[in-house]
């Protein structure tokens, strides 16, 4: 009888694999192949989250709200109605944050989800390394939302990240952006301030409150320039050229202003984020 059982006999080491159900993530999967809702129930299982399925548009909208997900993987391409109206009717109920997956030839209808209220993309087929990073992020944005401003975004007032011999340093409520340089010719770090104009800042500033996520041209020209401004995507790419000139090593080949082609922007997540917060027990 478990009732007779003495409680020090039954407590186990709090580890990743006897984490209780309950602490573990639960992911809602809506997708109608098969093979891939097998792929992608194996491969979070052994991630430790939890699974459910739906395979139609509707059954996943009624699970949407029925099993309280903490994330939601959604294909854009389903029998009974698409991923847009499938975000739409989500959002009325819930801020759970939403993972696209999308195909190829499908750009129009990934971004319209994105402005629906997606939160990310992943285009089949994508890795596994790169599913766990979109949920981590997915998921640290969505457990920050204690602290979320009027805009909805997350408080972020530090960022930092690292690339090849580069760090990036955005200290929001200082309004300071710094770069440090690992030289090989010595141990010495060489750190300078970047300048950037007020324009430049409240861009970067709006990338950083959302590190990590991708953010499609018109969701950062509403936000940045106002919505008057939704159409002008060439404002941003000269603003994304220039703040790629002050902080990047290369410009041609951003580290931390990444291009989301055909999409929109995404700023690397930076390094001490990526355990803060995060639900997700860690390999
Ligand atoms: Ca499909």
């Amino acid at each position: 009888m478990s009732d007779s059982t003495p409680p020090h006999a039954r407590a186990q080491p709090l580890s990743a694999s006897t984490l209780p159900p309950a602490h573990m993530p639960l992911v809602l999967i809506i997708e109608d192949e098969e093979p891939i809702r097998r792929f992608l129930r194996a491969t979070l299982e052994a991630n430790h989250y939890r699974v459910k399925e739906a395979a139609t548009a509707r059954e996943g909208t009624l699970l949407s709200v029925t099993t309280y997900p903490d994330v939601i993987l959604l294909d854009l391409g389903l029998p009974d109605g698409d991923g847009l109206n499938v975000t739409r009717s989500i959002r009325k109920e819930s801020r759970t944050p939403i993972v696209v997956l999308s195909a190829r030839g499908q750009e129009s209808d990934k971004i319209s989800a994105l402005d629906a209220g997606a939160d990310d993309y992943l285009t089949k087929p994508f890795g596994v390394g790169e599913l766990l990073a979109r949920l981590r992020v997915a998921l640290r944005h969505a457990n920050a939302a204690t602290g979320r401003d009027s805009s909805g975004s997350a408080e972020v007032p530090l960022y930092e990240c690292t690339a090849d011999a580069r760090t990036l340093r955005v200290d929001l409520s200082a309004r300071l952006v710094f770069v440090t340089d690992q030289t090989s010719a010595s141990q010495n770090a060489a750190r300078r301030q970047v300048r950037l104009t007020p324009m430049e800042f409240k861009l970067l500033a709006y990338l950083v409150k959302h590190a990590g996520k991708v953010l499609t041209h018109q969701m950062i020209l509403k936000e940045v320039w106002g919505p008057q401004h939704i159409a002008d995507v060439q404002y941003l790419r000269v603003y994304a050229g220039e703040l790629r000139k002050k902080l990047e090593i290369d410009p041609a080949q951003p580290r931390f202003l990444v291009t989301e082609p055909g999409v929109g922007y995404r700023l690397t997540e930076g390094d001490a984020n990526t355990d803060a917060n995060s639900r997700v027990p860690r390999p």
